[in-house]
């Protein structure tokens, strides 16, 4: 938990950033993306105790709020990535949560809600999720299987969590040890593909656990191999005018330090381009 706060003071200290607090996801909206159930399950504390049990955390409402916050945040970063180019939210990225179920530390899919909250707007109709994160993102593959008009590209570790892989519309498996040259490569090949034609927004969840530091992920990407990640999807969406989130993801390098200091260029990359 602590690279969250890690996280803020860094890009804080940098002054480039207008931070503002989350506004909470309601009910309505989580049950865009989710089995309104499951939603009103988790909110009252009554979820089964195997559900909780995949999620892994215990149920307080402490939890409850920041889960709320967390989507509430995305939600209001693509409102500004409409607006203004890009928006960000230091949190989310939960793309473990299924239509029906969270698991793997992710109660509700941020991304999942957010497109379907902004579309229920009339805000946009296409979209397209880059989840370059070290686990696949296998509930917001789930959650869109059957959507065309949301493209769900995952590149991941081919043997780290969750074992059983759902099916994205583009899925990358990356073997172990996967370093800078391949990873970016295999990158570059992709990203025009998924450009074009061109979705009204892209969700970039932006984990940063393929470091070579991490100690869940199997890859071994650099702080400067990161940084390249970064500005290719930035960049590519910049140049093709198209509005990009950015949520956080996984990362638990140790120390720390070096995790938060990865999301933190994340956003300071986007701060470089004009929008
Ligand atoms: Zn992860």
């Amino acid at each position: 938990m602590a690279k969250y706060r890690l996280i803020r003071g860094l890009l804080a200290a940098s002054g480039q950033f207008v931070f503002r607090r989350a506004p909470l996801a309601s009910p309505d909206q989580l049950s865009l993306a989710h089995d309104a159930a499951y939603v009103d399950a988790f909110l009252h504390g009554t979820l089964d105790k195997a559900v909780l049990r995949r999620i892994g955390f215990p149920w307080s409402e402490g939890l409850v709020k920041r889960s709320l916050a967390s989507v509430g945040g995305t939600i209001a970063a693509g409102r500004d990535a409409l607006q203004r180019g890009w928006g960000g939210n230091l949190a989310g990225g939960t793309h473990h949560a299924f239509r029906a179920e969270g698991a793997g530390f992710c109660v509700f899919n941020d991304i999942a809600v957010a497109i379907e909250s902004l579309r229920a707007a009339g805000l946009i109709r296409r979209a397209a999720v880059i989840d370059l994160d070290v686990h696949q993102g296998d509930g917001t593959a789930q959650i869109f299987a059957n959507d065309p008009s949301v493209l769900t590209v995952s590149m991941h570790g081919a043997r780290n969590f969750p074992f059983r892989k759902q099916q994205s519309k583009i899925d990358i498996a990356l073997p172990d040890g996967t370093a800078d040259e391949a990873y970016l490569a295999q990158l570059e090949t992709l990203l025009p593909i998924i450009l074009d034609p061109a979705p009204d927004i892209v969700f970039f969840q932006a984990g940063v656990d393929t470091l070579d530091s991490d100690t869940l992920g199997r890859l071994a990407l650099t702080h400067a191999g990161l940084r390249r990640r970064d500005r290719l999807v930035l960049g590519a969406c910049h140049a093709s005018k198209i509005p990009v989130v950015i949520t956080l993801g996984g990362g638990y390098s140790n120390p720390i330090e070096l995790t938060a200091q990865a999301h933190a260029t994340t956003f300071l990359t986007a701060a470089e381009f004009r929008w």
